[in-house]
């Protein structure tokens, strides 16, 4: 595969209020004109600083709506085409990946990068001609390895991973939902969300222990001069992923490792598989290791575009964590 096929951009949130009221040093710079970021150790002021290369850094500075433009519009733009695609935030629990994802409704350049997809997709097809479409939604988590549909009518029940010679990997029995607008694939959105955080409040006050995947399919049938039917079909993967910190600092025992184990092995495994793709040496591309990259699998490597935006703190409070997610998304591209 080119690694054309999968960018990385790193995004750097403002220092938030708790990171000023503790005096936090600033430890991260960015270069947008290179795409570069440098970290610096501030317990090591002697040493040169790290630095990254990436095909993209944004800063403080940068709104959501450039990087849609520069960088995900492509990617959604060849899913209306019949290619599969996946975008996924990655970064330790605060960073910014709902900012990045979910965004925020004002400013209306602070939208997030989900309901800029929603609008991208349904412009494509109200304005394409002579061709038909069906759009499709589903939402599913992947929590302690366990795969749940959010829009299921029982959303509890766990699913199963299937394998089919040439639909490739399923989840039997996931809820697949026809939308005509933004709004609708809003709403169920929304609904799914409300299904994923109301089931573990009791465990977890933010939720941000499971992954979740929402994905549109598009099937098109366009009919050429000759009156012959053509058929394409793509999907866009939306992949809100747990936090990355590492959960052996947090003194988590019994049920909270499991859990804190699960999450890392599917971020490891991710990196792993696109690191691999990225490598383009490797034979065996390891999606097998994790449900979330068995899951990802059609849309993960082959004909298919990634886009990984790292989601980065400023302060030196959180140096460590900043450090290891520079070294997961280098290792990306
Ligand atoms: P995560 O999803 O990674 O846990 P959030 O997206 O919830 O983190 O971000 C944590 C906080 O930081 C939120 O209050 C969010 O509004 C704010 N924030 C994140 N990124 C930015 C940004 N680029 N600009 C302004 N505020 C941001």
């Amino acid at each position: 595969m080119a690694s054309e096929a999968v960018k990385v951009v790193v995004r750097c949130r403002p220092m938030n209020q708790r990171e000023r009221e503790l005096r936090c040093q600033p430890v991260v710079t960015v270069d947008c004109a290179r795409g570069q970021c440098c970290i610096q150790n501030p317990g090591a002021a002697d040493e040169p600083p790290k630095q990254f290369t990436f095909d993209g850094a944004y800063h403080v500075d940068h709104v959501t709506e450039q990087i849609y433009n520069e960088i995900a519009y492509p990617l959604v733009e060849g899913v209306t085409e019949g290619y599969n695609g996946t975008i996924f935030a990655y970064g330790q629990t605060g960073s910014g990946k709902s900012f990045t994802m979910q965004g925020l409704p004002d400013p209306p350049s602070q939208r997030g990068i989900i309901p800029r997809a929603f609008e991208h997709v349904f412009e494509s097809v109200q304005c394409a001609e002579n061709t038909k479409f069906l759009v499709r939604a589903s939402y599913l988590e992947i929590y302690n390895e366990d795969v749940r549909d959010l829009l299921g009518t029982d959303t509890k029940q766990k699913l199963e991973l299937k394998e089919h010679p040439e639909k490739g990997v399923y989840v039997k029995g996931l809820s697949m939902h026809t939308v005509h607008s933004v709004a609708q694939c809003e709403h169920i959105m929304q609904t799914g969300w409300k299904n994923r955080s109301v089931g573990y409040t009791l465990m977890n006050k933010d939720s941000s222990r499971s992954h979740s995947i929402f994905t549109i399919s598009i099937e098109m049938s366009a009919v050429d001069e000759r009156g012959k039917d053509h058929l394409r079909a793509g999907k866009l993967n939306l992949v809100d992923l747990a936090g990355s910190e590492r959960q052996s600092k947090t003194g988590a025992t019994g049920e909270r490792l499991k859990e804190a184990t699960k999450i890392n092995l599917s971020l490891s495994a991710l990196g792993n598989v696109i690191s691999a793709l990225v490598d383009g040496r490797c034979k065996h591309i390891p999606y097998r290791d994790s449900k979330l990259t068995r899951l990802l699998q059609d849309s993960l490597g082959g004909n298919t575009k990634t886009l990984m935006v790292a989601c980065l703190s400023p302060a030196d409070n959180n140096y460590d964590e900043t450090l290891s997610t520079l070294r997961y998304a280098n290792r990306a591209k």
